[in-house]
């Protein structure tokens, strides 16, 4: 697909969703995770860096509303857990955590704080870790728990 057409137009041109959208994950497994809203966001860098989305690998997930958003979500931290090589501990230890809060509450049992601490585990492996792996690891959930408060444990 040519630069610069919407997120919408790549879903027409791609034959449509089967049933109703629910989400778009932009970017890969270091993207974020958007609502139909964003269906008139430009696939270019300027349109994608002014929404605060990436274009990341450029890969683009849809996902219809019979999906739990949270499996994908909880797959992806389990990739970055997988992946992170250790060397620097916001990123060994933020996936891990990561994992393991979204896999709690996945259970039913998420523990007070749970949601602040998700938050806290994300930012600190944003800011903090020393290489892009690291760096993108929580972009996902991030992205979720602003879009989809009600996906995540609520203190
Ligand atoms: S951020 Fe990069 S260097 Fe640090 S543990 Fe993760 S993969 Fe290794």
């Amino acid at each position: 697909m040519p630069f610069g057409i919407s997120l919408g137009e790549l879903l027409e041109r791609a034959g449509g969703v089967n049933g109703h959208l629910q989400a778009l994950l932009v970017g890969g497994a270091a993207g974020a995770l958007v609502g139909p809203e964003a269906l008139g966001t430009r696939l270019s860098m300027e349109d994608m860096r002014a929404a605060g989305l990436p274009l990341g690998s450029g890969v683009v997930m849809v996902f219809n509303r019979t999906r739990d958003l949270g499996e994908p979500i909880r797959r992806i931290a389990r990739f970055f857990a997988h992946e992170s090589c250790g060397k620097c501990y916001p990123c060994q230890l933020g996936t891990q955590r990561q994992t393991e809060i979204l896999e709690r509450a996945a259970a039913g049992a998420a523990l007070p704080g749970d949601r602040q601490r998700l938050l806290d585990v994300g930012w600190t492996m944003t800011d903090a870790s020393l290489c892009g792996l690291g760096q993108t690891a929580a972009s996902v959930t991030l992205s979720a728990l602003k879009r989809w408060p009600e996906l995540f444990p609520n203190d």
